[in-house]
Protein backbone atom coordinates (compact mmCIF):
# COMPACT_ATOMS: atom_id res chain seq x y z
CA UNK A 1 0.00 0.00 0.00
CA UNK A 2 1.49 3.42 -1.03
CA UNK A 3 2.20 5.61 2.10
CA UNK A 4 -0.10 8.76 2.16
CA UNK A 5 0.82 10.17 5.65
CA UNK A 6 4.01 9.75 7.25
CA UNK A 7 4.45 11.19 11.06
CA UNK A 8 7.79 11.13 12.81
CA UNK A 9 8.36 11.47 16.55
CA UNK A 10 5.74 14.49 16.91
CA UNK A 11 5.55 16.29 19.79
CA UNK A 12 3.54 18.84 22.00
CA UNK A 13 3.80 20.67 25.24
CA UNK A 14 1.20 23.16 25.94
CA UNK A 15 2.12 25.91 28.24
CA UNK A 16 -0.35 27.56 30.47
CA UNK A 17 0.48 29.42 33.25
CA UNK A 18 2.88 27.57 35.27
CA UNK A 19 1.94 24.27 34.00
CA UNK A 20 2.97 22.61 31.52
CA UNK A 21 0.36 19.95 29.34
CA UNK A 22 2.68 16.68 27.36
CA UNK A 23 -0.07 16.38 24.80
CA UNK A 24 2.04 14.32 22.44
CA UNK A 25 4.92 12.55 23.39
CA UNK A 26 6.91 11.63 20.52
CA UNK A 27 4.46 9.97 18.33
CA UNK A 28 4.93 7.99 14.95
CA UNK A 29 2.36 7.00 12.33
CA UNK A 30 1.75 5.94 8.99
CA UNK A 31 -1.14 6.07 7.13
CA UNK A 32 -1.63 4.10 3.60
CA UNK A 33 -3.67 5.34 0.15
CA UNK A 34 -7.36 4.25 0.71
CA UNK A 35 -7.01 3.45 4.25
CA UNK A 36 -9.74 4.24 6.87
CA UNK A 37 -8.03 4.48 10.18
CA UNK A 38 -9.97 5.68 13.38
CA UNK A 39 -8.03 7.28 16.41
CA UNK A 40 -9.71 6.44 19.74
CA UNK A 41 -8.67 7.60 23.55
CA UNK A 42 -10.55 9.05 26.16
CA UNK A 43 -11.28 12.81 26.42
CA UNK A 44 -8.30 14.70 26.82
CA UNK A 45 -5.45 12.03 25.70
CA UNK A 46 -5.00 14.30 23.06
CA UNK A 47 -7.08 12.94 19.77
CA UNK A 48 -8.03 16.86 18.70
CA UNK A 49 -4.15 17.86 19.39
CA UNK A 50 -3.02 14.97 16.93
CA UNK A 51 -5.69 15.40 13.98
CA UNK A 52 -4.54 19.25 14.25
CA UNK A 53 -0.96 18.69 14.21
CA UNK A 54 -1.50 15.51 11.01
CA UNK A 55 -3.90 17.90 9.42
CA UNK A 56 -1.54 20.81 9.24
CA UNK A 57 -4.23 23.14 11.38
CA UNK A 58 -1.30 23.47 14.24
CA UNK A 59 2.69 22.93 14.43
CA UNK A 60 4.26 20.86 17.03
CA UNK A 61 7.39 21.37 18.98
CA UNK A 62 9.31 18.54 17.18
CA UNK A 63 9.06 16.09 14.97
CA UNK A 64 8.08 15.97 10.93
CA UNK A 65 4.71 15.15 8.65
CA UNK A 66 5.37 14.37 5.50
CA UNK A 67 2.32 14.40 2.94
CA UNK A 68 2.68 12.17 -0.41
CA UNK A 69 6.34 12.06 0.33
CA UNK A 70 6.43 16.39 0.97
CA UNK A 71 7.42 17.29 4.30
CA UNK A 72 5.30 19.87 5.38
CA UNK A 73 6.77 20.55 8.71
CA UNK A 74 8.50 23.96 8.42
CA UNK A 75 6.25 25.09 4.96
CA UNK A 76 5.75 28.45 5.10
CA UNK A 77 2.10 29.95 5.45
CA UNK A 78 1.48 30.54 1.86
CA UNK A 79 2.79 27.59 0.37
CA UNK A 80 1.08 25.70 3.10
CA UNK A 81 -2.64 26.74 2.67
CA UNK A 82 -2.23 26.34 -0.92
CA UNK A 83 -0.99 22.60 -0.02
CA UNK A 84 -3.65 22.24 2.62
CA UNK A 85 -6.45 23.26 -0.37
CA UNK A 86 -5.17 20.71 -2.11
CA UNK A 87 -4.30 18.08 -0.53
CA UNK A 88 -6.64 18.58 2.90
CA UNK A 89 -10.39 17.76 3.87
CA UNK A 90 -11.72 18.82 7.21
CA UNK A 91 -14.81 17.10 9.13
CA UNK A 92 -15.59 19.05 12.28
CA UNK A 93 -18.00 17.86 14.78
CA UNK A 94 -20.55 20.97 14.48
CA UNK A 95 -20.76 20.23 10.39
CA UNK A 96 -19.54 24.05 9.84
CA UNK A 97 -21.51 24.33 6.50
CA UNK A 98 -22.67 27.58 5.16
CA UNK A 99 -25.56 28.41 6.94
CA UNK A 100 -27.10 31.22 4.00
CA UNK A 101 -26.65 28.14 1.57
CA UNK A 102 -28.10 24.83 -0.08
CA UNK A 103 -26.94 21.57 0.23
CA UNK A 104 -25.76 21.71 -3.50
CA UNK A 105 -23.94 25.29 -3.08
CA UNK A 106 -21.77 23.84 0.17
CA UNK A 107 -20.63 21.02 -1.59
CA UNK A 108 -19.53 22.71 -4.90
CA UNK A 109 -18.65 25.96 -3.46
CA UNK A 110 -14.69 24.33 -2.77
CA UNK A 111 -14.17 23.93 -6.22
CA UNK A 112 -15.98 27.24 -7.56
CA UNK A 113 -13.46 28.93 -5.14
CA UNK A 114 -10.72 26.63 -6.47
CA UNK A 115 -11.36 27.35 -9.70
CA UNK A 116 -10.43 23.59 -9.56
CA UNK A 117 -11.14 21.04 -12.71
CA UNK A 118 -13.58 18.47 -10.76
CA UNK A 119 -13.77 15.09 -11.96
CA UNK A 120 -17.79 15.45 -12.72
CA UNK A 121 -18.51 11.63 -12.53
CA UNK A 122 -17.87 11.53 -8.94
CA UNK A 123 -19.45 15.25 -8.98
CA UNK A 124 -22.64 13.47 -10.00
CA UNK A 125 -22.49 10.18 -7.87
CA UNK A 126 -21.71 12.20 -4.64
CA UNK A 127 -24.46 14.37 -5.47
CA UNK A 128 -27.13 11.80 -6.36
CA UNK A 129 -25.98 10.01 -2.53
CA UNK A 130 -27.17 13.29 -0.89
CA UNK A 131 -30.79 13.37 -1.23
CA UNK A 132 -30.88 16.77 0.01
CA UNK A 133 -29.03 18.76 -2.19
CA UNK A 134 -31.79 21.38 -2.98
CA UNK A 135 -32.59 22.06 1.08
CA UNK A 136 -31.13 25.46 2.74
CA UNK A 137 -28.59 24.29 5.47
CA UNK A 138 -30.94 25.55 7.60
CA UNK A 139 -33.77 22.93 7.13
CA UNK A 140 -31.21 19.74 7.48
CA UNK A 141 -31.08 17.69 9.80
CA UNK A 142 -27.78 16.89 11.91
CA UNK A 143 -27.02 13.80 10.24
CA UNK A 144 -28.02 15.62 6.68
CA UNK A 145 -25.65 18.26 7.24
CA UNK A 146 -22.99 15.58 8.32
CA UNK A 147 -22.99 13.89 5.32
CA UNK A 148 -23.11 17.44 2.97
CA UNK A 149 -19.66 17.97 4.96
CA UNK A 150 -18.33 14.72 4.16
CA UNK A 151 -19.50 15.52 0.32
CA UNK A 152 -17.99 18.62 0.28
CA UNK A 153 -14.66 17.37 1.48
CA UNK A 154 -14.55 14.06 -1.21
CA UNK A 155 -15.71 16.29 -4.09
CA UNK A 156 -12.16 18.36 -4.21
CA UNK A 157 -10.12 14.70 -4.47
CA UNK A 158 -7.97 15.68 -0.97
CA UNK A 159 -4.95 13.44 -0.32
CA UNK A 160 -6.32 12.96 3.65
CA UNK A 161 -9.69 13.68 4.91
CA UNK A 162 -9.46 14.38 8.93
CA UNK A 163 -12.48 13.61 11.13
CA UNK A 164 -12.62 15.12 14.88
CA UNK A 165 -15.35 13.20 16.50
CA UNK A 166 -17.73 13.77 13.01
CA UNK A 167 -21.01 11.81 15.40
CA UNK A 168 -20.33 13.19 18.53
CA UNK A 169 -23.62 15.39 17.83
CA UNK A 170 -25.94 12.97 16.66
CA UNK A 171 -27.92 10.01 17.69
CA UNK A 172 -27.38 6.68 17.42
CA UNK A 173 -29.21 5.97 13.97
CA UNK A 174 -27.57 8.92 12.25
CA UNK A 175 -23.95 8.37 13.58
CA UNK A 176 -24.38 4.77 11.91
CA UNK A 177 -25.39 6.62 8.44
CA UNK A 178 -22.19 8.73 8.67
CA UNK A 179 -19.88 6.06 9.89
CA UNK A 180 -21.56 3.64 6.91
CA UNK A 181 -20.48 7.11 4.37
CA UNK A 182 -16.93 7.49 5.19
CA UNK A 183 -16.52 3.44 5.40
CA UNK A 184 -17.61 3.57 2.01
CA UNK A 185 -15.99 6.96 0.56
CA UNK A 186 -12.95 5.24 1.63
CA UNK A 187 -13.27 2.11 -0.41
CA UNK A 188 -15.46 3.62 -3.78
CA UNK A 189 -12.75 6.17 -4.01
CA UNK A 190 -9.97 5.18 -2.58
CA UNK A 191 -9.95 8.17 0.08
CA UNK A 192 -7.63 8.17 3.10
CA UNK A 193 -9.59 8.78 6.52
CA UNK A 194 -7.90 9.43 9.64
CA UNK A 195 -11.10 9.68 11.99
CA UNK A 196 -11.17 10.46 15.79
CA UNK A 197 -13.93 9.58 18.20
CA UNK A 198 -14.21 8.41 21.35
CA UNK A 199 -16.70 5.78 20.37
CA UNK A 200 -15.58 2.38 20.09
CA UNK A 201 -18.61 1.14 17.89
CA UNK A 202 -17.81 4.04 15.34
CA UNK A 203 -14.22 3.09 15.62
CA UNK A 204 -15.27 -0.41 14.39
CA UNK A 205 -16.29 0.96 10.61
CA UNK A 206 -12.67 1.59 10.36
CA UNK A 207 -10.05 -0.19 8.55
CA UNK A 208 -7.70 -0.14 11.66
CA UNK A 209 -8.05 1.03 15.02
CA UNK A 210 -5.29 3.23 16.89
CA UNK A 211 -5.47 3.74 20.45
CA UNK A 212 -4.10 7.47 22.02
CA UNK A 213 -3.48 7.60 26.20
CA UNK A 214 -2.07 10.18 27.67
CA UNK A 215 -0.52 11.60 24.23
CA UNK A 216 1.25 8.09 23.97
CA UNK A 217 0.25 5.93 21.02
CA UNK A 218 -0.25 2.64 22.20
P1 LIG B 1 -8.86 15.02 23.14
O1 LIG B 1 -9.22 15.54 21.79
O2 LIG B 1 -8.43 13.60 23.16
O3 LIG B 1 -9.95 15.25 24.14
P2 LIG B 1 -6.97 17.24 23.25
O4 LIG B 1 -6.00 17.04 22.16
O5 LIG B 1 -8.05 18.24 23.03
O6 LIG B 1 -7.58 15.82 23.67
O7 LIG B 1 -6.18 17.67 24.56
C1 LIG B 1 -5.04 16.98 25.05
C2 LIG B 1 -4.54 17.69 26.29
O8 LIG B 1 -4.04 18.99 25.95
C3 LIG B 1 -5.60 17.92 27.36
O9 LIG B 1 -5.00 17.82 28.63
C4 LIG B 1 -6.05 19.34 27.08
O10 LIG B 1 -6.54 19.93 28.26
C5 LIG B 1 -4.78 20.01 26.61
N1 LIG B 1 -5.03 21.07 25.64
C6 LIG B 1 -5.63 20.96 24.43
N2 LIG B 1 -5.66 22.12 23.78
C7 LIG B 1 -5.06 23.02 24.58
C8 LIG B 1 -4.76 24.42 24.46
N3 LIG B 1 -5.09 25.11 23.37
N4 LIG B 1 -4.13 25.02 25.49
C9 LIG B 1 -3.77 24.32 26.60
N5 LIG B 1 -4.01 23.01 26.78
C10 LIG B 1 -4.64 22.35 25.78
MG1 LIG C 1 -11.00 16.33 21.01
Amino acid sequence: METILQAKDISKTYHTGSVDVYALKKCSLEFGKGEFTAIIGKSGSGKSTLLRILGSMDTSDSGNILIKGEDITHMKDKKLSAFRRRNIGFIYQDYSLFPEFTAYENIVMPILLDKKKADESKVDEILEECICVNTLKSSLSGGEQQRVAIARALITNPAVIFADEPTGNLDAGSAKTVAEMLSKASQRYDQTIIMVTHDRQMADYADRIITISDGEIK
